[in-house]
């Protein structure tokens, strides 16, 4: 797992450190508001401070193709230097705490910063350790645990894959903000097995409700399972996972269940990082407390954020991110340069690809309160061949060539920054 190393041995003692602006993550919305707040050019880079402790960038979505035998994990990760805009000030130790009424930031070795504006983009923590014997089972080699949320145990749901010789496979879901990132390994698996022949029982335990939160793609999915003979249980959360057993909870009569398998692939339970409660910036669930359409936080002015740590009532993705990344620069601008309100224009687009087969996707697209909010309806009433050439192509490309250089602006296309 991704843990942090620094250690806190005595607090630091120097200066306070001072940006313009500074955004604690370096993931896909770290970066991406940060090559957008160089292009915009209303900062000079050094004015901008990213925290990062990471020293590879990951493209999570490419987990997925990891998982499912399509690409290599190496070809998901690029060195941090690499994709930070040039000049851009680097901070590899964690943020432990904000001090928002102060304006300053903690790293945990006692480093202070201060800042004009923040922008909050920790994305979530995966938190395995919440399912008992999850752990053991994930970095046990020989067990047949695996997940494709992070690189290491997507790697071992490929190799789960290709020895597989039959039997019960459980895919579990916990209550999650992106419904179908976990429906793509199980389409995925099922296909690279029937191809092989292998005699398998596909069963999935949701804690939601419905297949897909949205209730057209729920259907076409719920269709598409049936179709291929998936078994699919909802409202059940999986509790703690021992040696071929998984323990499941009813959400609702708290009952418990017990189920053999032969293959378990585990979606992690997500949450935010402690030091956005702990610094007073959190909402009941501890994501970072800002306005759904203004991305601006509900108590401080210069505090801001976007992506999975928001508390932004929309699917957590990077499509999301794409979308939230302009309206946010164009915000903060107009508020703290211009002195404007800022505009309530973000609407909640998210979208989730749902690989179906290893040549067709499912293009999910939509905004609050469930609306659809397609951009390409023809092909997206059902699953395609196009939305697959789009997905395992486009995309990949568009992230690492445009949106790392701050040229992407999602479905808008390429950004022109014409100004605010
Ligand atoms: C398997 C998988 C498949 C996915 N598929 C898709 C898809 O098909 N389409 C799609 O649009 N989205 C997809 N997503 C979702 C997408 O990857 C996320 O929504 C996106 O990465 C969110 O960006 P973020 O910057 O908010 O969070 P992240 O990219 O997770 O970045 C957060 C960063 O903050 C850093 N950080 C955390 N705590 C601290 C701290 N205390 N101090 C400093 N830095 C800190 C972390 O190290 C991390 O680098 C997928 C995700 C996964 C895991």
């Amino acid at each position: 797992m991704r843990n942090f190393n620094h250690v806190s041995l005595y607090a630091f003692t120097a200066r306070a450190i001072h940006s313009q602006v500074a955004i604690i993550g370096g993931g896909t919305a770290g970066l991406n508001v940060s090559a957008q707040l160089v292009r915009d050019g209303h900062y000079i880079p050094q004015q901008i401070r990213v925290f990062e402790p990471y020293k590879m960038h990951a493209y999570q979505t490419g987990w997925t193709l990891v998982g499912g035998g399509m690409c290599k994990a190496d070809q998901t990760m690029k060195p941090m230097e690499k994709v930070l805009p040039k000049n851009v000030c680097l901070s590899d130790c964690p943020v432990v705490k904000i001090d928002p009424e102060q304006n300053t930031i903690v790293t945990m070795d006692g480093q202070k910063y201060t800042y004009d504006q923040l922008i909050v983009a920790s994305g979530v923590q995966r938190d395995y350790a919440s399912i008992k014997g999850a752990l053991e089972q994930l970095n046990n080699p020989e067990a047949p645990v695996g997940s494709i949320y992070y690189y290491r145990y997507a790697q071992k749901i490929d190799k789960m894959i290709k020895e597989f010789e039959g039997g019960k496979l459980i895919f579990s879901e916990p209550p999650t903000k992106c419904e179908g990132i976990p429906s793509n390994i199980v389409f995925l698996t099922h296909e690279r097995l029937s191809a092989r022949g292998v005699k398998c029982d596909f069963h999935v335990y949701k804690a939601n409700d419905s297949i897909f939160g949205i209730p057209k793609y729920s259907q076409i999915l719920g269709e598409l399972a049936h179709e291929k003979g998936l078994h699919c249980h909802l409202k059940k959360r999986l509790i703690e996972v021992q040696d071929h057993k998984a323990i499941f909870e009813d959400v609702e009569t708290k009952q418990q269940y017990t189920s053999d398998y032969d293959f378990l692939h585990i979606v992690p339970p997500q949450k935010p990082a402690a030091f956005i409660a702990e610094s007073g910036l959190g909402d009941s669930d501890g994501y970072v407390n800002v306005h759904p359409n203004t991305l601006q936080h509900v108590r401080y002015a210069n505090v801001w954020a976007l992506g999975d740590c928001s508390s932004l009532p929309t699917s957590k993705t990077a499509a999301a991110v794409m979308a939230q990344t302009p309206i946010l620069i164009k915000n903060l601008i107009r508020t703290w340069k211009l002195k404007q309100p800022p505009l309530p224009d973000y609407e909640g687009y998210t979208s989730c690809p749902v690989y179906t087969s290893n040549k067709k996707v499912l293009l999910a697209e939509f905004k609050y309160n469930k609306q659809l909010d397609e951009t390409f309806p023809v092909f997206q009433s059902s699953d395609s061949k196009v939305m697959y050439l789009m997905k395992k192509h486009f995309f990949p490309f568009a992230y690492w060539q445009l949106m790392v250089r701050g040229l992407w602006g999602g479905r808008d296309g390429i950004r022109l920054f014409k100004g605010v």
